[in-house]
């Protein structure tokens, strides 16, 4: 790997919004398993037809699906605030998912990006006393989304802060982990350079997405 990074410290989420199920079945018969969604209800309806495959939620949660979510996905990689993690909490105690809880991924809006979902670099050090109280979930680490950029290289800044803010709540909240949900088809390869722990693919796997 160009990065020097071993590559088994990457996991691949293929990015399965707008792929049908029929596709998908394909897909995990070659042996890709792992898929990202971003909307609770595409991956309601196309997840029983994907026997053998894995979730992971990207996209932004009401909280009137949040149940729903809790029950479909693995990984909820897209938690912007402090309510929507509590709520995800209790949800996990209810579906019995105590033992081993629910693998969330805190989203950070690290460029500042008004257009963006996501906690502010600066109020994470706030929310993270209360976020590590609750023990249905697991703090897996930060994902961000990345600008669009015209140059790849333009992309890199934006993996780095991510990075950085991670490394510096990490010093003072250790029951935060490690995991850096960062980099789509046109810039994976910087953000793997940059530490990624986790690239969300969908183009560049599953070509053009039409409409
Ligand atoms: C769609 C999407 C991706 C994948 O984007 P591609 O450009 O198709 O690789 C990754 N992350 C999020 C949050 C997305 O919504």
């Amino acid at each position: 790997m160009r990065s020097g990074r071993d590559p088994g410290d990457v996991t691949l989420v293929a990015v399965s919004k707008t792929v049908d199920a029929v596709r998908l079945q394909s897909a995990v018969a070659a042996g890709l398993t792992l898929f990202g969604e971003n909307r609770v209800q595409e991956a309601e309806s196309k997840a029983p037809q994907v026997p053998g495959a894995r979730w992971h939620l990207i996209g932004p949660l009401q909280s009137n699906k949040a149940r729903r979510a809790v029950e479909l996905f693995d990984v909820i990689e897209s938690v912007d605030s402090v309510d929507l993690a509590r709520r995800l909490d209790r949800l996990a105690g209810d579906a019995g998912r105590r033992a081993r809880g629910l693998g969330i991924f805190l989203q950070v809006n690290v460029d500042l990006d008004e257009a963006k979902a996501g906690f502010l670099p600066e109020s994470l050090d706030a929310a993270l006393p209360a976020l590590a109280e609750l023990s249905n979930l697991r703090l897996l680490g930060l994902m961000t989304v990345g600008r669009l950029v015209g140059n790849v290289e333009e992309a890199r800044e934006t993996f780095v802060r991510l990075r950085k803010v991670s490394g510096r709540l990490r010093e003072r909240a250790p029951t935060l982990g490690p995991g850096l949900s960062m980099g789509m088809s046109d810039d994976y390869a910087v953000a793997v350079e940059e530490g990624a722990t986790v690239i969300r693919v969908g183009r560049a796997l599953f070509g053009t997405r039409l409409g």
